[in-house]
């Protein structure tokens, strides 16, 4: 027993008034992730990243929207979301206080993105917004102009007519062009 009070008088007080105070979380500490609408661009690098599943990017069902939601009963805060996103729209927060009464619907956070359809076929592929921050990107990197205005050509190209086009010019022993 006196080994014991000899030890709590050499450490002093190290147990926290929380709830009854706030309790500040240690640095880096993984809480909750906040998302910032506004910065998403919506390249699902976090829904491709998280392990399980809490974040996915996806087109609604009439594909007028693309959908980016987070589910944080599903969360391990691992942190893999904050580290791909390419915009920092997704950080680790210090938020720990996560409880939500009886409505499990209460822990989803969305976010709706305007979609951009595709220049060849006009089926909706992607965000606008990735779009636009896509020609941001290829305007700063140093491709020359004939590279610069090809590649730009790309960027309002679903997936599939991409592929397309490459076969196309390929099995026609042509560059990668889209007309
Ligand atoms: S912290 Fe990890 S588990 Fe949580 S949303 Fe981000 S990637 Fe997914
Ligand atoms: S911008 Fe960040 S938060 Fe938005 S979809 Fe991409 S990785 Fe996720």
């Amino acid at each position: 027993m006196m080994k014991l009070l000899d030890i709590s008088k050499k450490y002093g007080e190290i147990t926290h008034k929380y709830p009854f105070e706030p309790y500040k979380v240690a640095e880096n500490f993984r809480g909750k992730p906040a998302y910032i609408y506004d910065l998403c661009i919506g390249c699902a690098a976090c829904g491709v990243a998280c392990p399980s599943n809490a974040i996915t990017v996806q087109l609604n069902e009439n594909k007028s929207k693309l959908i980016w939601e987070f589910d944080c009963g599903r969360c391990i805060f691992c942190g893999r979301c904050d580290e791909v996103c390419p915009t920092g729209a997704i950080k680790l927060s210090e938020e720990f206080e996560l409880a939500v009464k009886f409505d499990k619907s209460a822990m989803i956070q969305r976010g709706e993105l305007e979609v951009q359809c595709c220049s060849e076929c006009g089926k909706p592929f992607s965000a606008k917004r990735l779009v636009k921050y896509s020609l941001e990107c290829l305007s700063k990197a140093n491709l020359g102009e004939k590279r610069l205005e090809e590649a730009k050509s790309y960027v309002n190209v679903c997936p599939t007519c991409k592929k397309t086009a490459t076969v196309a010019n390929f099995t026609a022993g042509k560059e990668m062009v889209i007309e």
